[in-house]
Protein backbone atom coordinates (compact mmCIF):
# COMPACT_ATOMS: atom_id res chain seq x y z
CA UNK A 1 0.00 0.00 0.00
CA UNK A 2 1.33 3.26 -0.80
CA UNK A 3 1.31 5.19 2.19
CA UNK A 4 3.48 7.81 2.74
CA UNK A 5 5.35 7.58 6.45
CA UNK A 6 6.97 10.85 7.83
CA UNK A 7 7.41 14.10 5.65
CA UNK A 8 6.81 15.75 8.52
CA UNK A 9 2.84 15.78 8.15
CA UNK A 10 0.15 14.72 5.45
CA UNK A 11 -1.25 18.78 6.40
CA UNK A 12 2.45 19.86 4.32
CA UNK A 13 2.12 17.03 2.52
CA UNK A 14 -1.15 18.95 0.69
CA UNK A 15 -0.42 22.09 1.50
CA UNK A 16 3.52 22.21 0.54
CA UNK A 17 6.85 23.49 3.09
CA UNK A 18 7.07 27.18 3.31
CA UNK A 19 9.84 29.11 1.45
CA UNK A 20 12.86 29.17 3.77
CA UNK A 21 13.37 32.45 5.88
CA UNK A 22 17.07 33.07 6.65
CA UNK A 23 19.18 32.27 9.40
CA UNK A 24 20.50 34.57 11.88
CA UNK A 25 23.20 36.26 9.86
CA UNK A 26 25.21 37.09 13.64
CA UNK A 27 25.05 38.47 16.98
CA UNK A 28 22.43 40.66 17.56
CA UNK A 29 19.63 42.42 19.72
CA UNK A 30 16.40 42.41 20.63
CA UNK A 31 13.53 43.63 22.80
CA UNK A 32 12.22 39.99 22.89
CA UNK A 33 13.89 36.81 21.98
CA UNK A 34 11.46 34.06 20.84
CA UNK A 35 12.58 30.65 20.73
CA UNK A 36 10.53 27.98 18.58
CA UNK A 37 8.34 29.00 15.96
CA UNK A 38 4.90 27.30 16.72
CA UNK A 39 1.66 28.06 17.94
CA UNK A 40 2.63 29.28 21.13
CA UNK A 41 6.41 31.35 19.90
CA UNK A 42 3.99 32.96 16.55
CA UNK A 43 1.02 33.60 19.03
CA UNK A 44 3.17 35.72 21.80
CA UNK A 45 4.78 37.89 19.05
CA UNK A 46 1.67 38.21 17.36
CA UNK A 47 0.18 39.84 20.77
CA UNK A 48 3.42 41.52 22.13
CA UNK A 49 3.65 43.33 18.60
CA UNK A 50 0.09 43.99 18.18
CA UNK A 51 0.07 45.83 21.75
CA UNK A 52 3.32 47.55 21.55
CA UNK A 53 4.28 47.87 17.72
CA UNK A 54 7.59 49.48 18.53
CA UNK A 55 8.88 46.47 20.06
CA UNK A 56 11.67 44.40 18.57
CA UNK A 57 10.78 41.27 18.62
CA UNK A 58 13.21 38.21 17.06
CA UNK A 59 11.90 34.48 16.87
CA UNK A 60 14.66 31.83 16.65
CA UNK A 61 13.72 28.47 14.67
CA UNK A 62 15.71 25.56 14.38
CA UNK A 63 13.89 23.89 11.51
CA UNK A 64 10.74 26.44 10.05
CA UNK A 65 8.05 27.51 11.75
CA UNK A 66 5.38 24.54 12.20
CA UNK A 67 7.88 22.42 11.77
CA UNK A 68 7.00 20.78 15.34
CA UNK A 69 3.52 19.66 16.63
CA UNK A 70 1.63 22.84 15.43
CA UNK A 71 2.48 21.91 11.94
CA UNK A 72 1.64 18.12 12.66
CA UNK A 73 -1.41 18.03 15.18
CA UNK A 74 -4.98 16.43 15.19
CA UNK A 75 -6.60 20.13 14.37
CA UNK A 76 -8.69 19.54 17.40
CA UNK A 77 -8.95 23.51 18.77
CA UNK A 78 -11.26 22.90 21.71
CA UNK A 79 -11.01 24.25 25.23
CA UNK A 80 -9.42 20.84 27.14
CA UNK A 81 -6.41 22.16 29.25
CA UNK A 82 -3.74 19.94 30.90
CA UNK A 83 -3.85 19.94 34.85
CA UNK A 84 -6.92 21.81 35.35
CA UNK A 85 -8.10 19.62 37.83
CA UNK A 86 -4.91 19.53 39.52
CA UNK A 87 -5.41 23.54 39.65
CA UNK A 88 -8.56 23.11 41.32
CA UNK A 89 -7.06 21.11 43.80
CA UNK A 90 -4.22 23.34 44.39
CA UNK A 91 -5.77 27.16 44.13
CA UNK A 92 -9.79 26.10 44.65
CA UNK A 93 -12.93 25.58 42.04
CA UNK A 94 -13.36 28.64 41.20
CA UNK A 95 -9.99 30.03 40.16
CA UNK A 96 -10.09 26.46 37.92
CA UNK A 97 -13.71 27.54 37.01
CA UNK A 98 -11.85 31.19 35.45
CA UNK A 99 -9.18 28.98 33.76
CA UNK A 100 -11.87 26.89 31.86
CA UNK A 101 -13.56 29.90 31.02
CA UNK A 102 -10.91 31.26 29.42
CA UNK A 103 -10.18 28.25 27.58
CA UNK A 104 -13.68 28.55 26.32
CA UNK A 105 -12.71 31.98 25.04
CA UNK A 106 -9.75 31.31 23.62
CA UNK A 107 -11.68 28.78 21.07
CA UNK A 108 -13.38 31.92 19.32
CA UNK A 109 -10.26 34.10 20.05
CA UNK A 110 -8.22 31.71 17.22
CA UNK A 111 -11.35 32.00 15.03
CA UNK A 112 -11.58 35.52 15.42
CA UNK A 113 -7.55 36.23 14.83
CA UNK A 114 -7.77 33.68 11.91
CA UNK A 115 -10.65 35.22 10.62
CA UNK A 116 -9.55 39.10 11.03
CA UNK A 117 -6.15 38.34 9.68
CA UNK A 118 -7.57 36.92 6.19
CA UNK A 119 -6.23 33.14 7.77
CA UNK A 120 -8.44 30.25 6.20
CA UNK A 121 -7.70 27.34 7.98
CA UNK A 122 -10.17 25.03 7.09
CA UNK A 123 -11.72 26.09 10.16
CA UNK A 124 -15.36 24.63 11.20
CA UNK A 125 -17.03 24.82 14.51
CA UNK A 126 -19.04 21.53 15.22
CA UNK A 127 -18.11 21.21 18.45
CA UNK A 128 -16.19 17.67 20.06
CA UNK A 129 -17.92 14.79 20.46
CA UNK A 130 -16.22 12.21 22.68
CA UNK A 131 -17.89 8.73 22.56
CA UNK A 132 -17.95 5.69 25.12
CA UNK A 133 -17.70 1.79 23.75
CA UNK A 134 -17.48 -0.28 26.88
CA UNK A 135 -19.37 -0.03 30.14
CA UNK A 136 -16.14 1.42 32.19
CA UNK A 137 -15.67 3.82 29.04
CA UNK A 138 -19.48 4.99 29.81
CA UNK A 139 -19.27 5.09 33.32
CA UNK A 140 -15.72 7.17 32.97
CA UNK A 141 -17.60 9.31 29.74
CA UNK A 142 -20.63 10.06 32.22
CA UNK A 143 -18.20 11.29 35.15
CA UNK A 144 -16.32 13.46 32.53
CA UNK A 145 -19.74 15.36 31.08
CA UNK A 146 -20.44 15.94 35.15
CA UNK A 147 -17.07 17.25 36.06
CA UNK A 148 -17.16 19.29 32.78
CA UNK A 149 -20.66 20.73 33.46
CA UNK A 150 -19.67 21.20 36.99
CA UNK A 151 -16.72 23.66 35.82
CA UNK A 152 -18.98 25.57 33.94
CA UNK A 153 -20.00 23.89 30.52
CA UNK A 154 -23.73 24.31 31.13
CA UNK A 155 -23.61 23.83 27.05
CA UNK A 156 -22.36 20.33 27.11
CA UNK A 157 -24.80 17.88 25.80
CA UNK A 158 -24.78 13.69 26.98
CA UNK A 159 -26.03 11.60 24.21
CA UNK A 160 -27.16 8.12 24.33
CA UNK A 161 -26.77 5.52 21.25
CA UNK A 162 -29.10 6.82 19.10
CA UNK A 163 -28.60 10.24 19.62
CA UNK A 164 -24.89 9.51 19.03
CA UNK A 165 -25.93 7.26 15.56
CA UNK A 166 -27.45 10.68 14.62
CA UNK A 167 -24.38 12.03 14.20
CA UNK A 168 -22.15 9.79 13.71
CA UNK A 169 -22.40 5.66 13.08
CA UNK A 170 -18.91 4.41 15.26
CA UNK A 171 -19.76 0.60 15.65
CA UNK A 172 -20.48 0.19 19.32
CA UNK A 173 -20.74 3.63 20.65
CA UNK A 174 -22.77 3.53 23.75
CA UNK A 175 -23.31 7.24 24.67
CA UNK A 176 -21.52 10.22 23.54
CA UNK A 177 -20.92 13.53 25.06
CA UNK A 178 -20.84 16.55 22.87
CA UNK A 179 -19.09 20.33 23.80
CA UNK A 180 -19.79 23.28 21.23
CA UNK A 181 -16.57 24.82 22.76
CA UNK A 182 -14.46 23.03 19.59
CA UNK A 183 -13.78 23.24 15.90
CA UNK A 184 -11.77 21.37 13.34
CA UNK A 185 -9.04 23.16 11.77
CA UNK A 186 -5.87 22.33 8.94
CA UNK A 187 -2.88 22.94 11.57
CA UNK A 188 -0.91 23.99 8.88
CA UNK A 189 -2.67 26.60 7.05
CA UNK A 190 -3.12 27.80 10.80
CA UNK A 191 0.73 28.15 11.35
CA UNK A 192 1.83 29.29 8.16
CA UNK A 193 -0.88 31.84 8.37
CA UNK A 194 0.40 33.27 11.34
CA UNK A 195 4.26 33.45 10.69
CA UNK A 196 2.87 35.65 7.86
CA UNK A 197 0.92 37.34 9.89
CA UNK A 198 3.92 38.20 12.40
CA UNK A 199 6.35 39.05 9.67
CA UNK A 200 3.71 41.76 7.96
CA UNK A 201 3.49 42.84 11.66
CA UNK A 202 7.33 43.46 11.25
CA UNK A 203 8.75 40.64 13.24
CA UNK A 204 11.85 39.19 12.59
CA UNK A 205 12.00 35.52 11.87
CA UNK A 206 15.12 33.36 11.83
CA UNK A 207 14.58 29.91 10.28
CA UNK A 208 17.42 27.08 10.37
CA UNK A 209 18.57 28.26 13.59
CA UNK A 210 18.75 26.40 16.68
CA UNK A 211 19.29 27.89 19.84
CA UNK A 212 21.73 25.54 22.01
CA UNK A 213 21.75 27.32 25.32
CA UNK A 214 19.03 29.75 27.06
CA UNK A 215 20.39 32.23 30.03
CA UNK A 216 19.36 35.36 31.23
CA UNK A 217 19.09 37.39 28.53
CA UNK A 218 21.04 35.37 26.25
CA UNK A 219 19.71 32.87 23.10
CA UNK A 220 23.00 31.25 21.89
CA UNK A 221 23.17 29.71 18.48
CA UNK A 222 25.73 28.05 16.17
CA UNK A 223 25.24 31.55 14.72
CA UNK A 224 25.46 34.23 17.18
CA UNK A 225 23.68 35.16 20.06
CA UNK A 226 20.76 37.45 20.49
CA UNK A 227 20.95 39.84 23.65
CA UNK A 228 17.51 40.00 25.26
CA UNK A 229 15.81 41.78 28.13
CA UNK A 230 13.07 38.86 27.95
CA UNK A 231 13.96 35.41 26.07
CA UNK A 232 11.08 32.84 25.73
CA UNK A 233 11.04 29.24 25.99
CA UNK A 234 8.35 28.06 23.24
CA UNK A 235 10.25 24.51 22.23
CA UNK A 236 7.64 22.19 23.70
CA UNK A 237 8.26 18.91 23.10
CA UNK A 238 11.87 19.82 21.65
CA UNK A 239 12.30 21.36 25.39
CA UNK A 240 14.83 18.20 26.09
CA UNK A 241 17.58 19.27 23.33
CA UNK A 242 18.55 22.86 25.36
CA UNK A 243 21.34 22.79 27.42
CA UNK A 244 20.31 22.33 31.30
CA UNK A 245 16.54 21.10 30.22
CA UNK A 246 17.24 17.07 29.47
CA UNK A 247 14.02 16.28 32.17
CA UNK A 248 12.31 19.29 32.37
CA UNK A 249 9.41 18.48 29.85
CA UNK A 250 9.05 14.41 28.39
CA UNK A 251 8.74 14.58 24.59
CA UNK A 252 5.73 12.17 24.48
CA UNK A 253 5.08 10.79 20.53
CA UNK A 254 1.64 10.94 19.04
CA UNK A 255 1.04 9.31 15.75
CA UNK A 256 -1.84 9.96 12.91
CA UNK A 257 -2.80 8.48 9.62
CA UNK A 258 -4.85 10.34 7.00
CA UNK A 259 -7.47 7.80 4.84
CA UNK A 260 -7.75 8.60 1.05
CA UNK A 261 -10.90 11.19 0.25
CA UNK A 262 -13.91 9.03 1.01
CA UNK A 263 -16.70 9.35 -1.10
CA UNK A 264 -20.38 10.33 -0.63
CA UNK A 265 -21.65 6.81 -0.31
CA UNK A 266 -19.26 6.18 2.59
CA UNK A 267 -20.04 9.69 4.13
CA UNK A 268 -23.87 8.24 3.93
CA UNK A 269 -23.39 5.35 5.91
CA UNK A 270 -20.95 7.79 8.41
CA UNK A 271 -23.26 10.33 9.03
CA UNK A 272 -20.85 12.64 10.72
CA UNK A 273 -22.70 15.76 8.86
CA UNK A 274 -21.46 18.25 11.70
CA UNK A 275 -17.59 17.65 11.68
CA UNK A 276 -17.12 17.50 15.09
CA UNK A 277 -13.78 16.56 16.60
CA UNK A 278 -14.10 13.04 17.56
CA UNK A 279 -12.27 11.63 20.32
CA UNK A 280 -13.17 8.35 22.44
CA UNK A 281 -12.89 7.93 26.39
CA UNK A 282 -10.33 4.73 26.25
CA UNK A 283 -7.15 5.07 28.42
CA UNK A 284 -5.48 4.97 25.42
CA UNK A 285 -7.42 7.48 23.11
CA UNK A 286 -7.66 8.37 20.30
CA UNK A 287 -8.81 11.55 18.56
CA UNK A 288 -9.91 12.30 14.49
CA UNK A 289 -11.50 14.70 12.28
CA UNK A 290 -13.00 14.96 8.99
CA UNK A 291 -11.23 17.04 7.02
CA UNK A 292 -12.44 19.71 4.51
CA UNK A 293 -11.35 17.58 1.67
CA UNK A 294 -13.33 14.58 3.01
CA UNK A 295 -10.61 12.14 4.48
CA UNK A 296 -10.50 10.86 8.29
CA UNK A 297 -7.37 12.04 9.98
CA UNK A 298 -7.09 9.73 13.10
CA UNK A 299 -4.68 9.85 16.08
CA UNK A 300 -3.52 8.11 18.89
CA UNK A 301 -0.26 7.32 21.35
CA UNK A 302 1.32 4.42 19.09
CA UNK A 303 5.13 4.25 20.90
CA UNK A 304 4.78 6.74 23.77
CA UNK A 305 8.27 7.86 24.38
CA UNK A 306 11.69 7.32 22.75
CA UNK A 307 14.80 6.33 25.47
CA UNK A 308 16.69 9.59 26.38
CA UNK A 309 14.16 12.02 25.36
CA UNK A 310 14.64 11.51 21.55
CA UNK A 311 12.16 13.03 19.14
CA UNK A 312 10.89 11.45 15.32
CA UNK A 313 13.03 11.96 12.28
CA UNK A 314 10.44 14.25 10.24
CA UNK A 315 7.27 12.26 11.51
CA UNK A 316 8.44 8.70 10.46
CA UNK A 317 6.31 6.30 12.13
CA UNK A 318 6.78 2.91 12.97
CA UNK A 319 4.62 -0.03 10.53
CA UNK A 320 3.26 -1.24 14.12
CA UNK A 321 1.86 1.98 15.05
CA UNK A 322 0.44 2.37 11.46
CA UNK A 323 -1.55 -0.83 11.59
CA UNK A 324 -2.70 -0.19 15.24
CA UNK A 325 -4.51 3.39 13.92
CA UNK A 326 -5.57 1.61 10.80
CA UNK A 327 -7.55 -1.02 13.12
CA UNK A 328 -8.94 1.48 15.58
CA UNK A 329 -10.40 3.19 12.17
CA UNK A 330 -11.94 -0.16 11.28
CA UNK A 331 -13.18 -1.26 14.74
CA UNK A 332 -14.80 2.76 14.48
CA UNK A 333 -15.80 2.24 11.11
CA UNK A 334 -15.81 -1.36 9.48
CA UNK A 335 -16.92 -0.19 6.08
CA UNK A 336 -13.58 1.25 5.97
CA UNK A 337 -11.64 -2.40 5.94
CA UNK A 338 -9.89 -1.76 2.57
CA UNK A 339 -9.62 2.13 2.40
CA UNK A 340 -6.04 3.18 1.28
CA UNK A 341 -4.13 5.19 4.20
CA UNK A 342 -2.65 8.27 2.48
CA UNK A 343 -0.19 9.35 4.84
CA UNK A 344 1.12 8.26 8.43
CA UNK A 345 3.08 10.63 10.55
CA UNK A 346 4.50 11.69 14.44
CA UNK A 347 5.01 14.14 16.19
CA UNK A 348 6.25 15.25 20.17
CA UNK A 349 4.06 17.13 22.30
CA UNK A 350 5.39 18.34 25.63
CA UNK A 351 4.61 16.48 28.95
CA UNK A 352 5.57 17.61 32.41
CA UNK A 353 6.06 15.38 35.42
CA UNK A 354 2.78 16.04 36.54
CA UNK A 355 0.82 16.74 33.54
CA UNK A 356 -0.23 20.65 33.77
CA UNK A 357 0.07 23.05 31.78
CA UNK A 358 1.87 26.44 32.50
CA UNK A 359 3.30 29.60 31.47
CA UNK A 360 5.87 31.85 33.56
CA UNK A 361 8.00 35.01 33.77
CA UNK A 362 10.92 34.87 35.84
CA UNK A 363 11.18 38.42 36.90
CA UNK A 364 14.42 38.12 38.33
CA UNK A 365 15.70 37.11 35.07
CA UNK A 366 13.70 37.47 32.36
CA UNK A 367 12.85 33.92 31.43
CA UNK A 368 9.95 33.04 30.61
CA UNK A 369 7.85 29.75 28.96
CA UNK A 370 5.30 28.01 28.20
CA UNK A 371 3.78 24.75 27.39
CA UNK A 372 3.55 21.29 28.70
CA UNK A 373 0.47 21.08 26.99
CA UNK A 374 0.48 17.56 26.72
CA UNK A 375 -1.89 16.49 24.17
CA UNK A 376 -4.53 19.76 24.31
CA UNK A 377 -2.08 22.86 22.73
CA UNK A 378 -3.80 24.10 19.63
CA UNK A 379 -6.09 26.79 21.70
CA UNK A 380 -4.25 26.56 24.63
CA UNK A 381 -1.21 28.10 23.01
CA UNK A 382 -3.10 30.95 22.21
CA UNK A 383 -4.05 31.28 25.74
CA UNK A 384 -0.19 30.73 27.05
CA UNK A 385 0.90 33.55 24.21
CA UNK A 386 -1.63 36.27 25.33
CA UNK A 387 -0.40 35.60 29.13
CA UNK A 388 3.09 35.85 28.52
CA UNK A 389 2.20 39.20 26.43
CA UNK A 390 0.46 40.24 29.99
CA UNK A 391 3.60 39.35 31.71
CA UNK A 392 5.51 41.53 30.27
CA UNK A 393 3.82 44.46 30.09
CA UNK A 394 3.55 43.88 33.56
CA UNK A 395 7.20 43.15 34.24
CA UNK A 396 8.22 46.41 31.64
CA UNK A 397 5.56 48.45 33.99
CA UNK A 398 3.39 49.15 30.95
CA UNK A 399 -0.10 47.84 32.78
CA UNK A 400 -0.39 46.07 36.25
CA UNK A 401 -1.92 42.70 36.66
CA UNK A 402 -4.86 41.22 34.75
CA UNK A 403 -7.58 38.23 34.29
CA UNK A 404 -5.18 36.40 32.66
CA UNK A 405 -1.45 37.06 34.49
CA UNK A 406 -3.94 36.21 37.92
CA UNK A 407 -4.99 32.21 36.18
CA UNK A 408 -4.11 29.39 38.14
CA UNK A 409 -1.73 28.00 36.17
CA UNK A 410 0.76 31.21 35.46
CA UNK A 411 4.01 30.88 37.20
CA UNK A 412 3.22 26.91 38.19
CA UNK A 413 6.42 24.96 39.26
CA UNK A 414 7.09 21.10 39.15
CA UNK A 415 10.00 18.86 39.48
CA UNK A 416 11.70 17.50 36.57
CA UNK A 417 11.02 13.70 35.16
CA UNK A 418 13.53 10.72 36.65
CA UNK A 419 16.70 10.10 34.99
CA UNK A 420 16.75 6.96 32.50
CA UNK A 421 16.54 4.25 32.04
CA UNK A 422 13.90 4.79 34.57
CA UNK A 423 11.99 7.28 32.50
CA UNK A 424 11.68 5.41 29.37
CA UNK A 425 10.86 2.22 32.13
CA UNK A 426 8.16 4.56 33.68
CA UNK A 427 6.30 5.78 30.61
CA UNK A 428 6.18 2.66 28.72
CA UNK A 429 5.22 0.42 31.64
CA UNK A 430 2.33 3.36 31.85
CA UNK A 431 1.24 2.57 28.42
CA UNK A 432 1.26 -1.39 28.52
CA UNK A 433 -0.90 -0.95 31.43
CA UNK A 434 -3.33 1.84 29.52
CA UNK A 435 -3.81 -0.66 26.56
CA UNK A 436 -4.09 -3.85 28.64
CA UNK A 437 -7.16 -2.03 31.05
CA UNK A 438 -8.15 -1.10 27.31
CA UNK A 439 -8.23 -4.57 26.28
CA UNK A 440 -9.67 -5.75 29.73
CA UNK A 441 -12.98 -3.37 29.65
CA UNK A 442 -13.91 -4.17 26.31
CA UNK A 443 -13.77 -7.67 27.21
CA UNK A 444 -15.13 -8.49 30.53
CA UNK A 445 -18.03 -5.19 30.22
CA UNK A 446 -17.83 -4.60 33.92
CA UNK A 447 -18.70 -0.39 34.08
CA UNK A 448 -15.89 -0.18 36.70
CA UNK A 449 -12.27 1.34 35.46
CA UNK A 450 -9.61 -1.59 35.75
CA UNK A 451 -7.76 -1.18 38.86
CA UNK A 452 -4.57 -1.07 36.49
CA UNK A 453 -5.30 1.98 34.79
CA UNK A 454 -6.45 3.60 38.41
CA UNK A 455 -3.15 2.44 39.85
CA UNK A 456 -1.27 4.04 36.37
CA UNK A 457 -2.81 7.53 37.04
CA UNK A 458 -1.78 7.84 39.88
CA UNK A 459 1.69 6.26 39.50
CA UNK A 460 2.39 8.69 36.75
CA UNK A 461 1.12 11.88 38.26
CA UNK A 462 -1.59 12.26 35.70
CA UNK A 463 -4.52 12.47 37.89
C1 LIG B 1 0.39 14.16 16.35
C2 LIG B 1 -0.10 15.25 17.26
C3 LIG B 1 -1.47 15.50 17.36
C4 LIG B 1 -1.95 16.52 18.19
N1 LIG B 1 -3.27 16.84 18.15
C5 LIG B 1 -3.73 17.90 18.87
C6 LIG B 1 -5.07 18.32 18.72
O1 LIG B 1 -5.82 17.80 17.90
N2 LIG B 1 -5.51 19.35 19.53
C7 LIG B 1 -4.69 19.96 20.43
O2 LIG B 1 -5.13 20.84 21.16
N3 LIG B 1 -3.37 19.62 20.51
C8 LIG B 1 -2.88 18.63 19.74
N4 LIG B 1 -1.55 18.32 19.78
C9 LIG B 1 -0.66 19.16 20.60
C10 LIG B 1 -0.41 20.51 19.92
O3 LIG B 1 -0.16 20.33 18.56
C11 LIG B 1 0.77 21.17 20.59
O4 LIG B 1 0.53 21.28 21.97
C12 LIG B 1 1.06 22.58 20.08
O5 LIG B 1 1.17 22.59 18.68
C13 LIG B 1 2.33 23.09 20.73
O6 LIG B 1 2.74 24.27 20.08
P1 LIG B 1 4.16 24.86 20.48
O7 LIG B 1 4.38 26.04 19.63
O8 LIG B 1 4.24 25.04 21.94
O9 LIG B 1 5.19 23.69 20.13
P2 LIG B 1 5.68 23.18 18.70
O10 LIG B 1 4.64 23.31 17.67
O11 LIG B 1 6.28 21.83 18.90
O12 LIG B 1 6.79 24.21 18.30
C14 LIG B 1 8.05 24.24 18.89
C15 LIG B 1 8.99 24.78 17.85
O13 LIG B 1 10.23 25.04 18.46
C16 LIG B 1 11.25 24.70 17.56
N5 LIG B 1 12.43 24.42 18.36
C17 LIG B 1 12.61 23.36 19.18
N6 LIG B 1 13.81 23.43 19.79
C18 LIG B 1 14.37 24.58 19.34
C19 LIG B 1 15.62 25.20 19.59
N7 LIG B 1 16.51 24.66 20.43
N8 LIG B 1 15.90 26.36 18.96
C20 LIG B 1 14.98 26.92 18.13
N9 LIG B 1 13.80 26.36 17.86
C21 LIG B 1 13.49 25.21 18.45
C22 LIG B 1 10.70 23.47 16.85
O14 LIG B 1 11.35 23.25 15.61
C23 LIG B 1 9.25 23.82 16.71
O15 LIG B 1 8.95 24.46 15.48
C24 LIG B 1 -1.04 17.30 18.97
C25 LIG B 1 0.33 17.04 18.88
C26 LIG B 1 0.80 16.03 18.04
C27 LIG B 1 2.27 15.77 17.96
Amino acid sequence: MNTVNGGISFWYAQDGTPAPREPLPGDASADVCIVGGGYTGLWTAYYLKKAVPFLNITVLEARFCGYGASGRNGGWLYNGIAGRDRYARLHGHDAAVRLQQAMNDTVHEVVRVAADEGIDADIHRGGVLEIAHTPAQLARLKDFHAVEIAFGEKDRELLGARDTADRIRVTGAVASSWTPHGARLHPVKLVKGLAAAVEALGVTVHESTPVTEIRPKHAVTPYGTVRAPYILRCTEGFTASLKGHRRTWLPMNSSMIATEPLPASVWAEIGWERREALGDMAHAYMYAQRTADDRIAIGGRGVPYRYGSATDNDGRTQRATVGELRDILVRFFPRLAGTRIDHAWSGVLGVPRDWCATVTLDRSTGLGWAGGYVGSGVATANLAARTLRDLIQQDSGQSGPTDLTALPWVGHKVRTWEPEPLRWLGVHTLYAAYRHADRRESTTHTPTTTRLATWADRVSGRR
